[in-house]
């Protein structure tokens, strides 16, 4: 496995790789610290491509100022170490400045990808403006630089899934989107990076969020249809956190859905995000469940 930081040494490294191999390219874009939920995506990816590139990369650009770009963990050897184990070719880490030019740095600004604002300014989008901005301005140029044929995101970022496959519809990207299913600890928390600055305690209060999402699924199974009775009952379960959404959308859409009905079963999507207590601070965590 290559660890390449330069974007014009990727090129030509992918260049070389496309010559011997002679296949496709499939690009697994994330923040590093990699873990269980990362690595099905790359398991996926490796399955269905020729040539495997992971990118680590914590991109300020769609972080808001008083979020945790600093303190994000980073953790690129141990990150090596598990795509090496995973049969990657690539392992693309670049700095901001390998991505970003001084404009950027002296003005805080670049050329931006901007999803509509109904899209963008709704569940993870109305809290953190511009976050959705960032992400597909670096997916883009992840795409851009790669020329990858397909690429893989996880369901756990569900609206970030949807506006990525809107934003390859809009823009026309050439490359296929595969999201993949939330890869979750035992106990039913769904990994995530943030989950390591959970405290005991905090680890706790953070299993109520999928345990109120199991308890809705459930319900909706039963044959409890409002969105409005499965949205309390979820509420209910999430003590000892501060929620800031839980909303039942339609996966094809992302809009408002009233009523569960047959034509939208298995197309309802019930989405949390909450924070929790933990060390001092608070850690925002998401989720979601097909219902
Ligand atoms: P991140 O490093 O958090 O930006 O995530 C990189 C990719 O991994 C995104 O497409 C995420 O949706 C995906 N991902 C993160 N956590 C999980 C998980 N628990 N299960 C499946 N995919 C995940």
């Amino acid at each position: 496995m290559k660890i390449i930081s330069n974007v014009e040494k990727l090129r030509e490294e992918i260049k070389n790789l496309k010559i011997s191999k002679n296949g496709t390219v499939g690009l697994v874009p994330t923040m590093g610290a990699l873990h269980k939920g990362h690595l099905s995506l790359v398991e996926k990816c490796r399955k269905e491509n020729d040539i495997v590139i992971v990118s680590v990369f914590v991109n300020p650009t769609q972080f808001g100022p008083n979020e945790d770009y600093d303190k994000y963990p980073r953790t690129l050897d141990a990150d090596a170490k598990l795509c090496e184990d995973a049969g990657v070719d690539i392992l693309f880490a670049p700095s901001p400045k390998d991505i970003y030019d001084e404009y950027y740095f002296k003005n805080k600004e670049t050329t931006l990808i901007c999803p509509p604002y109904d899209v963008v300014n709704k569940l993870c989008g109305k809290s953190r403006p511009g976050h959705f901005d960032g992400v597909c301005t670096i997916v883009g140029k992840l795409f851009n630089i790669t020329k990858c044929d397909r690429a893989y995101f996880g369901k756990k970022d569900a609206q970030q899934l949807f506006i990525i496959k809107k934003m390859v519809r809009d823009l026309n990207f050439d490359i296929e989107i595969t999201g993949c299913p939330i890869v979750r600890e035992e106990d039913g928390l769904a990994l995530s990076s943030r989950n390591t600055y959970l405290d005991n305690n905090a680890r706790k209060n953070a299993l109520n969020i999928s345990h109120a999402l199991y308890k809705v699924k459930g319900l909706c199974k039963k044959g409890v249809k409002e969105a409005d009775t499965l949205i309390d009952t979820a509420l209910a379960y999430m003590e000892n956190l501060e929620v800031e959404y839980a909303e039942i959308v339609s996966v094809d859409t992302f809009e408002k859905i009233d009523i569960i009905e047959q034509s939208t079963e298995n197309k309802a999507l019930m989405l949390v995000a909450a924070k929790v207590d933990s060390n001092g601070s608070k850690v925002r965590l998401i989720d979601n469940i097909e219902l």
